[in-house]
């Protein structure tokens, strides 16, 4: 998407560990106004589906995922990063390795809030090893729910999150790109 690929290049910076800086529109401070026309493009993208809910993971999907659900008419539901171990059987959990921090966490939802009727759709900032998106997949196959694919604003093609998520049988519809990034060349897409 011409759009997103614009922002990214004006306003994104690339860090030392394949970390593109985005904050000043995507996660951090917010450009809704862009963040509605992801929306409405994913909405396009997935027109001929009946989705039930959004799904995503606290805490940088949130914003994304509450502006794309008003395209879509559909509640969000947020997996919730769970301090405790031992958090009995009322919610799904799944492990995330943070492609940001290294470390593993578990992520949680509430048995309340996604069952086998639901058709979801995952959204999330960035698709990078993967991690963070198949945790949200275990979760909604655990609760029998079907999973219409996910939507990604940023994926950095060159890591293997994409073609693992793929693998699965999950359709991924990513808005950007990235086939590579470094300070000499800056960020390059695919196209
Ligand atoms: P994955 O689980 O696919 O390895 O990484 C996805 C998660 O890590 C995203 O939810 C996002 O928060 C974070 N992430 C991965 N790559 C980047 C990046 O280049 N920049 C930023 N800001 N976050 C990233």
């Amino acid at each position: 998407m011409k759009l997103l690929e614009e922002k990214i290049k004006t306003c994104g910076r690339i860090l030392p560990g394949n970390v593109l800086k985005v904050d000043s529109f995507l996660n951090h401070q917010i450009d809704v106004k862009l963040i509605s026309a992801l929306g409405e493009e994913w909405k396009r993208l997935y027109e001929n589906e009946k989705i039930t809910k959004i799904l995503t993971i606290e805490a940088s999907g949130i914003g994304i995922a509450c502006i794309a659900a008003l395209h879509f008419n559909v509640p969000v539901v947020f997996a919730k990063k769970s301090k405790s171990s031992n958090i009995g059987n009322d919610f799904y959990t799944s492990k995330v390795v943070s492609y940001t921090h290294g470390n593993t966490y578990d992520v949680i939802v509430s048995k309340n809030y996604i069952s086998p009727d639901d058709k979801i759709l995952i959204i999330d900032d960035f698709l990078a090893n993967g991690s963070a998106l198949k945790a949200l997949v275990n979760i909604c196959r655990a609760a029998g729910a079907t999973v219409v694919g996910a939507g990604i604003a940023i994926e950095k093609a060159y890591q293997p999150g994409g073609k693992m998520i793929r693998d699965m049988g999950i359709r991924v519809e990513s808005l950007a790109m990235i086939s590579s990034m470094n300070e000499t060349d800056g960020v390059v897409f695919c196209n």
